[in-house]
């Protein structure tokens, strides 16, 4: 047994409150810290290592491409995004697609995007409408269409042009936009990933849909968590059978090279003309190619009905061996998004997991959330529960 010790990092900012273990190196869905100790990872790199870590058709590809282009700017053409634009567009039956490297600055291009859009037909002051419990990012634009006091608060003014309203309730959105001429968008994540692995109704969804038809606003969808597979689709908002006008991806869409994108449908997709909106690293040789190889072996190995039957054998194991704890509120979420909300807070089982070799996640405080890469298999599914179950059971009872 190695020590389960600190590790002092005593020149980088305190800006998270991390588990006290420092990984080195990955395969598949393990992973081993510098002690040599040994995890199984539920975290994924928070829903980013998609194809999990070392993947044998994966790094050979990033490897050949680090060795032959990683960056050149956006001065020149970079054929890969026009594939990675392709396969992303033809995938979500949208048109075109924008790069950049994060899911905040995904969001901050859907934001501009939206807010020019009424600007052209001459809405001066746009206003998105955005949702209680919504998490889009920590730039002072995404921050401020976020819910949560702990994100928005301690730095200033917000940005104005954003009206928020409870989820799954679509009269309250036709109540808080009803006579407002201001509205261009509305804004929100299919699962809320942050805010606690909270759906949106698939109805909801429709009814939105519908209702920015009517008064032509677009309809933004936030999947930097929810998209790329991670719900056994390759968009979570396809299980509503919608589609939408912008929406944003990052998180898993490089299996862990940084990469994000808007994709916009229709008029949406024409909002941005040169000298609009850019970003240097954003598109480049390295990260579309990432893009590019993730979606190419997800194909190749089935990913998505993968993600669909292992994530459903997950959610019934867990209901199965949780569901009768008391102080367990619910098992939910869709592939492999899980969430298991407890009745109380539990950031400290992070640590007690990382003990017993399970990595994992808090959200919102009190629910427990499962992403995995989208390689786990149902054994390691099923190893999961093994070492989860005594860990909240134990927390539950004291
Ligand atoms: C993680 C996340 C973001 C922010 O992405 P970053 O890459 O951390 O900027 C935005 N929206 C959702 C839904 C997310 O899960």
């Amino acid at each position: 047994m190695t020590a389960f010790t600190e590790v002092a990092q005593p020149h980088v900012m305190t800006t998270y409150g991390r588990v006290p273990i420092a990984l080195e190196r990955g395969q598949g869905c393990r992973l081993w810290d510098v002690n040599g100790k040994e995890y199984l990872d539920a975290l994924g790199g928070i829903a980013v290592n998609t194809l999990g870590h070392n993947h044998p058709k994966f790094v050979p590809a990033i490897q050949e491409q680090v060795a032959k282009l990683i960056h050149c700017s956006n001065y020149y053409n970079v054929p890969g995004q026009e594939q990675l634009a392709q396969l992303l567009t033809e995938r979500a039956k949208m048109d075109k697609a924008f790069f950049c490297s994060t899911g905040l600055e995904a969001n901050e291009a859907a934001i501009k995007l939206a807010r020019k859009y009424g600007v052209d037909k001459g809405i001066a002051n746009p206003v998105i409408v955005v949702y209680d419990h919504a998490f889009h990012g920590r730039s002072l634009g995404t921050m401020s269409a976020t819910a949560n006091p702990k994100v928005r608060e301690g730095f200033g003014p917000l940005l104005e042009g954003f009206l928020r309203i409870p989820a799954n309730d679509i009269e309250a959105l036709k109540k808080a936009t009803a006579d407002n001429p201001n509205i261009v968008g509305v804004m929100m994540e299919p699962i809320q990933g942050e805010g606690g692995l909270h759906p949106m109704r698939a109805e909801y969804m429709q009814q939105v849909r519908a209702l920015c038809d009517a008064n032509d606003w677009l309809m933004i969808l936030d999947e930097v968590q929810s998209g790329m597979g991670r719900t056994g689709k390759w968009f979570a908002h396809q299980w509503a059978g919608i589609v939408p006008d912008v929406m944003s991806l990052a998180k898993g869409l490089g299996s862990g090279v940084p990469v994000g994108a808007i994709v916009a449908k229709g008029k949406a997709a024409e909002v941005f003309k040169p000298g609009n909106h850019g970003t240097t690293f954003g598109g480049n040789p390295l990260s579309m190619r990432a893009g590019i190889e993730t979606i190419r072996i997800m194909e190749e190995d089935g990913l998505l009905a993968h993600t669909t039957k292992v994530g459903a054998h997950l959610k019934a194991k867990l209901q199965q061996e949780l569901g009768a704890i008391t102080g367990v509120v619910e098992v939910r979420g869709e592939g492999l998004i899980i969430g298991i909300e407890l009745n109380k807070p539990c950031g400290a089982l992070l640590n007690r997991g990382a003990e017993a070799g399970l990595l994992f996640s808090v959200t919102a405080d009190t629910v427990v959330r499962l992403v995995p890469p989208l390689i786990m298999t149902e054994a390691e599914a099923d190893e999961v529960v093994a070492k989860l179950k005594p860990l909240i059971q134990q927390f539950l009872a004291e």
